[in-house]
């Protein structure tokens, strides 16, 4: 048996068993493998259906059109072209560009490009919550502000912005309003409807599809004008060119579905499952970073003051956990947004993320908690 416990689903999420089933369907000779372009035939036809389901499997998650819909490969790409998108096709809407200082390196790198190009960027700073309040977005934005871009659920924090106070605010504004939704797809009811937001980045992965394959929601009424950033041949309306996968679309249109019938179900679980994780350690020994009461359940990231989080990984080997976001993993810096917390290095450099999911058992969760809890007693 496979004794690693999967504590890193912020990270990634494993594609459910129905969703790998059904890819498999798409792509070999007997299955739906042709390019769903293709016009002249039959098989193009059935691709395109396949295709054209997925569309409106995601739009029903979200409460969006189906033309509203434009694929990426994920996130990353969603982030750029709604960032730079936005940017080159609205000159006229200014050249200032509100985001926070915690959002993901796929907002923050393409803010720091845009700034190389003239714009102006604003970085509003989080409270100790890791949340940037309507307030703070109201005294930032000016008569110049092209675009506001705030994450929904931070990916190493758990931290959920108010975005309900942020569409009271910008109904009555003409910035152009993107939420990078990546971690809250399929986890909280969103309704780009009811919301009025403008662009909303997706990716599969996040939400038990596969990886690689996303989308950007582009509002349609009043239209939302976007500069390609991928030329080709005029798929997705010219926003997105590229031959659409459609065994990564399928994945997302069935891992969509299922987010949105099990979407009570899947938040009591992680709820559960942090539950039984944190009986099992002794309060005196952490510090949380993450809200436990207003935070998403699935993300906990905790700080035990004198133990490097390294250290205390090595002797945790069957558990799969991460300290801040996987991008960064690589380096030994601090996690930044630890850092913008105003978290004291030491202690950033002492925290894990531990995150929870759907294929997570309370067993293994309970399990985690006292291994944890073992390492941290034999290291202290
Ligand atoms: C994972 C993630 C991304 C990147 O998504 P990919 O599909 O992996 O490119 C962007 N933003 C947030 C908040 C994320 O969690």
């Amino acid at each position: 048996m496979n004794p690693l416990i999967y504590l890193d689903y912020a990270a990634t999420t494993p594609a459910s068993p129905e969703v790998a089933q059904e890819m498999a369907r798409y792509l070999t000779l007997d299955g739906c493998f042709a390019n769903p372009a293709s016009r002249s035939h039959m098989a193009g036809w059935m691709a395109e259906q396949a295709v054209e389901q997925a569309r409106q499997q995601l739009a029903r998650l979200i409460g969006a059109d189906l033309r509203e819909i434009v694929w990426t490969s994920g996130a990353t790409e969603a982030n750029n072209l709604a960032l730079i998108g936005a940017a080159r096709a609205n000159p006229e809407r200014g050249r200032h560009i509100i985001t926070s200082s915690i959002e993901h390196k796929a907002v923050l790198d393409t803010c720091a490009w845009l700034e190389k190009q003239g714009y102006r960027i604003t970085y509003l700073q989080p409270n100790a919550q890791g949340i940037i309040s309507a307030e703070q977005l109201a005294a930032a934005l000016t008569d110049e502000t092209l675009l506001v871009s705030l994450m929904l659920i931070n990916n190493e924090l758990g931290s959920i912005n108010p975005i309900e106070d942020y569409a009271l605010l910008l109904r009555d504004h003409p910035a152009l309003w993107h939420i990078d939704a990546a971690q809250a797809v399929g986890k909280l009811e969103i309704d780009v409807q009811r919301l009025g937001v403008d662009l909303l980045s997706i990716s599969a992965h996040k939400f038990y599809g596969p990886k690689g394959i996303g989308a950007l929601y582009v509002r349609r009424d009043p239209p939302v004008h976007l500069e390609a950033i991928i030329h080709g041949g005029g798929h997705e309306r010219g926003m997105r060119s590229g031959t659409l996968a459609t065994h990564q679309l399928v994945g997302l249109g069935v891992a969509a579905r299922q987010a949105q019938e099990q979407m009570q179900a899947d938040r009591a679980h992680v709820q559960a499952c942090r539950q039984a994780f944190l009986a099992e350690l002794d309060p005196q020994g952490y510090q949380a970073h993450s809200d436990l009461e207003q935070g998403w359940p699935g993300i906990v990231n905790l700080g035990f003051p004198g133990i490097e989080a390294e250290t205390l990984m090595l002797a945790l080997p069957d558990l799969a956990v991460s300290t801040g976001s996987a991008c960064n993993s690589a380096s030994i810096d601090p996690s930044y947004v630890l850092a913008r917390l105003g978290v004291p290095r030491a202690l950033a450099l002492s925290s894990i993320r531990f995150s929870f999911g759907r294929y997570l058992t309370l067993e293994q969760a309970q399990q985690a908690g006292q291994q944890v809890q073992k390492a941290l007693s034999s290291l202290r």
